[in-house]
């Protein structure tokens, strides 16, 4: 079965996604940056379409390199395991410093990658997702998982690429 695979900085909303595809079942959602720390597998399908969903954590606290390591080591673990990488921002902090770490190691790598920029819950906030072309990943989805608007467009655009 194809693999996708959820990467971000903590708390930009993966493992909310992964909840929402995978149906509650699986991972731990926390308000607490680092506290997802395993990695969590489950399965989803789309349009008739199945496929395994890999919800990336396990970021040790600490320091920020301790943090630039680990999120390294769990984006590098993905491009290697999955088939397609969705890479999800946050809209309202704009482009982070770990956003940078992230997006310099998908670019590099050969593997089809979804930017996909969350917490847009209202239209105006489409606006805010813009700079996030300057990542050189492509047009970003906007989606909001909290309320499931754009996941539609999201799983179309994840099918086409397994
Ligand atoms: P992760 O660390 O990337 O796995 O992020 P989580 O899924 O644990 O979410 C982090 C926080 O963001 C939680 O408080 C979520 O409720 C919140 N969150 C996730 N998705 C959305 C969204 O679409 N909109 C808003 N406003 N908050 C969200
Ligand atoms: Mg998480």
């Amino acid at each position: 079965m194809s693999i996708v695979a959820i990467v971000g900085r903590p708390n930009v909303g993966k493992s909310t996604l992964f909840n929402r595809l995978v149906g509650m079942r699986k991972a731990i959602v926390d308000d607490t940056a680092g506290t997802t720390r395993d990695r969590h597998y489950g399965t989803s399908d789309w349009n008739g379409r199945e496929f395994s969903v890999i919800d990336t954590g396990g970021y040790a606290l600490g320091g920020e390199d301790v943090f630039e390591e680990e999120i390294r080591k769990q984006v590098l673990l993905a491009i290697d395991e999955s088939d397609v990488v969705i890479f999800m921002v946050e809209v309202a902090t704009g482009i982070t410093d770990l956003d940078m770490v992230v997006a310099d190691l998908l670019r590099r790598s050969a593997k089809k990658v979804l930017l996909v920029v969350n917490k847009v819950d209202n239209n105006d906030q489409i606006y805010g997702s813009h700079e996030f072309y300057a990542l050189g990943l492509g047009d970003p989805y906007c989606i909001s998982t909290m309320s499931g608007s754009g996941t539609g467009d999201l799983l179309d655009a994840v099918v086409a690429a397994l």
